[in-house]
């Protein structure tokens, strides 16, 4: 087990461990003593926006768990699994200053042992948007997801809107399986131009960042048409997708118009949407979004 410094400010020690059983026993010692657990799972070389779901986290929960682990099974064969950019020591100081208390960093080995072969799918939700690129993704975040809570079983788990489809995925998952625990979903952390943050912009050269500003624009100009009262998801894709046409390094993977809630396309946009799109900015691809609530009438 690993301590890190001390914290000067909140007097915490925070723990890096690496095994299950680590967790589970300083969980059960928290459960003891009647404390609640709050999860936040990530693949690590942290940002502002993870730092927004641990400061959530640590508000409505005695302690905090932070996973961090580059889950090999929500990986296609082409993707970037082993160029995925990864700095521990960094995390840790994120992780502290925030005030987490326990950082779960386990090996592959670890979370998979050697004849691992349960997994967790679901059938709706996971077929449109990331799914089609990414056909075994979803397979992979939930079969990990649900290692984690079945882990550290939290009173509550804390995901970013940034990865609206996976957000989603998880609150079905957590309710078609009857985890106990609370789903909270986090607004998406932007830099200040307007790119979402994302661990992947640092594979992004100095053209490819400003060509990259092009998918918040494009959400932009499709949120100034929903404000406008356009209800028309074919001509609210096309203003978006010609924004994108206007970038040369841009490459667009999806423009969707979706219910937030079943995630299937709609024609006529009413009650919650979801505008969802990702992009390949050079090799990187980048994913970004708006949830837009229609107002009744
Ligand atoms: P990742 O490390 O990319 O797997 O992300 C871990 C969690 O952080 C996921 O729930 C993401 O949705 C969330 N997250 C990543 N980027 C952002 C962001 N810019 N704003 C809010 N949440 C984010």
């Amino acid at each position: 087990m690993r301590y890190t410094k001390m914290c000067t400010e909140k007097g915490i020690i925070m723990k890096i461990v690496e095994t299950i059983q680590e967790v589970r026993e300083q969980v059960k010692e928290w459960r003891k003593q009647g404390l609640s657990v709050g999860l936040v799972p990530t693949m690590g070389y942290l940002h502002e926006g993870h730092k927004s779901l641990i400061d959530c986290a640590v508000s409505e929960n005695d302690k905090v768990v932070v996973s961090v682990f580059v889950n090999p099974m929500q990986f296609g064969p082409k993707e970037d699994l082993a160029s995925y950019p990864r700095d521990l020591d960094r995390d840790a100081a994120l992780c502290e200053n925030a005030g987490a208390d326990l950082i779960f960093h386990p090996e592959p080995e670890e979370m998979y042992h050697e004849d691992f072969s349960s997994f967790v799918d679901m059938n709706t939700l996971t077929g449109g948007l990331c799914g089609k690129t990414r056909p075994t993704h979803f397979r992979g975040v939930c079969t990990v997801v649900s290692k984690l809570f079945h882990i550290v079983t939290p009173d509550k788990a804390y995901f970013g809107q940034k990865d609206a489809q996976q957000l989603a995925v998880i609150r079905h998952m957590v309710s078609d399986l009857n985890f106990g625990l609370e789903i909270v979903g986090c607004p998406i952390v932007r830099e200040e131009d307007g790119l979402a943050k994302s661990s992947r912009n640092t594979y992004l050269n100095e053209d490819e960042r400003k060509a990259a500003l092009i998918l918040s624009k494009s959400l932009g100009k499709g949120k100034a048409l929903l404000e406008a009262g356009e209800t028309d998801a074919a001509k609210l894709k096309a203003v978006i997708e010609n924004t994108l046409a206007t970038e040369p390094l841009a490459s667009v993977d999806y423009v969707e118009v979706v219910d937030w809630d079943s995630l299937k396309p709609i024609e006529i946009v009413n009650g919650s949407v979801l505008v969802a799109i990702a992009v390949y900015i050079g090799k990187t691809r980048l994913i970004d979004n708006i949830i837009w609530q229609k107002e009744m009438r």
